[in-house]
């Protein structure tokens, strides 16, 4: 049988407390402090675990800081760590945009600021890696490479949303090895990019953070959840992609300690979706994080 790969991320936000108004302007997401942050975090990992799902947690430097327990915690249970970032939401206030508005050089001074941070948090660097409204531009992949990162999640393919500079229209649906000169097809550099998995028969004019683009797992919206499994399975299984692989997210600010949340019952609608559509199809789902996915794809013989 099949295998699909069961990716569950979290981004997990600088409490809106923490950060300049104008940040405010540009993201609306984030608890309001870190003790909502904590409850929203482990009670997602609690919810996963109930399923026999790991999680997968890209911290924003200041909750690297701020609940550094609770990710090491997390960590030493089977969670992967990695680094979110939106520039602006940064201490200091210096950066106004998206990171893919920004060239390569300041890219990297940008992510070198929150990789210290992180670093002197959680006592070791990020390797993984995913932006604010999946903001990149062509220089990303090769930055992040440069900077010692072996993976992200960075592509929300079909999005088109220019005002955070986060356009992937045409974008690689699979995980792959980044292209260093061109960000929207496969290439060979060792630095792996796990797309989140969009549900291509379901278009969205306006989604959840504005854009165009098609309904996805971003597990806290009120995109019909069930159907975006069944439309992405279903691309799977025609297909037959080498790493099938369903991508989830959310954000800290969702209470899943809850269980009549409404992320909660999304996220556990997500997952009776999974084990449903998985049994009709024959596929086996496989939870993995994406240190591991990237290891496998890393691995891979296969040329493309
Ligand atoms: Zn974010």
């Amino acid at each position: 049988m099949k295998k699909v790969y069961i990716l569950l991320t979290m981004d997990c936000e600088t409490a809106r407390s923490d950060v300049t108004p104008h940040a405010r302007r540009m993201s609306g997401s984030g608890p309001a402090d870190y003790r909502e942050s904590e409850r929203s975090i482990y009670f997602y990992v609690e919810t996963a675990k109930t399923y026999g799902f790991p999680v997968t947690l890209f911290a924003h430097p200041e909750v690297a800081l701020e609940n550094a327990d609770l990710l090491q915690t997390l960590q030493d249970q089977g969670a992967c760590l990695g680094l979110h970032l939106h520039p602006y939401k940064l201490r200091r206030g210096r950066y106004k945009y998206d990171l893919g508005a920004y060239s390569a050089r300041t890219q990297r001074e940008i992510i070198q600021e929150a990789m210290e941070i992180w670093t002197s948090a959680l006592g070791k660097a990020p390797r993984y890696f995913r932006a604010g409204y999946f903001s990149a531009n062509d220089c990303t992949f090769g930055v992040l490479r440069e900077l010692g990162f072996v993976g992200g999640s960075l592509s929300n393919p079909g999005r088109v949303l220019p005002a955070h500079c986060s356009v992937w229209a045409g974008a690689e649906p699979y995980p792959h090895r980044a292209h260093l000169g061109f960000r929207l097809i496969r290439g060979n550099s060792d630095f792996i990019n796990v797309p989140v998995s969009a549900a291509f028969g379901r278009p969205v004019a306006q989604g959840h953070a504005g854009e165009r683009g098609y309904e996805w797992s971003y597990v806290p919206h009120t995109y019909d959840h069930r159907e975006v499994i069944r439309d992405v399975l279903n691309r799977f299984q025609t297909e037959d992609p080498r790493f099938g692989t369903l991508v989830t997210d959310s954000h800290n600010d969702q209470d899943y300690s809850d269980p009549g949340h409404p992320a909660r019952q999304n996220l556990e609608l997500i997952f009776r979706s999974i084990g449903d559509f998985c049994e009709q199809m024959e596929m086996i789902p496989v939870g993995i994080t994406l240190d591991t996915l990237c290891e496998l794809v890393l691995a891979d013989g296969e040329a493309y």
